[in-house]
């Protein structure tokens, strides 16, 4: 049964290859001769199904986008949809956070967008959340002085524990919101898959934005 599933899924990468970026680390430093082209580059971290990526590149063809997602049976989903919707300024890149200094040079990024990303509830594993400083500190090295960061989630706890590791790596804050959708903020928002999700069973959706000044 596994078997057949991994010979399912690497047809179905293989079938994506065109906007699936197989060895990442040869682009680093290179990504804006070789993609973007002048045009802001924007990384989603965590792009889950793709929905968001696929319509932000949609919505902001002057904008070149990255989306990574370390587990492959995902990253598939969105892949698929990438190219059933013809975009043609978004790759995918199969990765893990950890190590983006593997495929990104300093500066190199404008913008970086984290939607919903996994809460890891248990102290013992803060280090693991997506805006624990250790991960601030790297984006903050690959981001452009002025870059952005867009981080929204449903997750509460997450949220202020988030605003507070902002706060210790000094990235200033704005447009902070603990309900995005009744926020005037939500026009032009677009929705993932999981706020869809959550917003529908009652959370309200926290959302921030940190600048970086260099
Ligand atoms: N952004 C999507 C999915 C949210 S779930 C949405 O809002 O609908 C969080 C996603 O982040 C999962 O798909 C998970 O596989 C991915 N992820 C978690 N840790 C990651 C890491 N270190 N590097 C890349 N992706 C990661």
């Amino acid at each position: 049964m596994r078997m057949r599933k991994k010979k399912n899924l690497d047809k179905r990468l293989d079938a994506c290859k065109s906007i699936i970026i197989e060895n990442p680390e040869t682009q680093k430093g290179l990504w804006d001769k070789n993609f973007a082209k002048g045009r802001k580059i924007c990384l989603e971290i965590g792009c889950g199904k793709g929905t968001f990526a696929v319509t932000s590149a949609q919505r902001n063809p002057e904008n070149f986008y990255i989306a990574l997602e370390v587990v492959p049976d995902v990253l598939v989903l969105a892949a698929e949809k990438a190219i059933a919707q013809n975009t043609e300024n978004l790759v995918f890149i199969c990765f893990d956070a950890a190590k983006l200094f593997e495929i990104f040079e300093k500066n190199e990024i404008d913008e970086i967008y984290l939607n919903f990303s996994d809460p890891w509830p248990k102290a013992r594993h803060a280090k693991r959340r997506l805006t624990y400083i250790s991960f601030l500190n790297i984006y903050k090295e690959i981001l452009k002085n002025g870059g952005k960061i867009f981080f929204k989630t449903d997750n509460r706890p997450l949220f202020d524990f988030s605003l507070e590791q902002f706060g210790e790596a000094n990235i200033p804050l704005s447009d902070v919101t603990n309900d995005l959708h009744n926020s005037p903020w939500e026009e032009g928002n677009i929705h993932t898959e999981y706020e869809d999700n959550f917003s529908a069973k009652g959370f309200c959706i926290n959302r921030l934005v940190g600048t970086i000044e260099k």
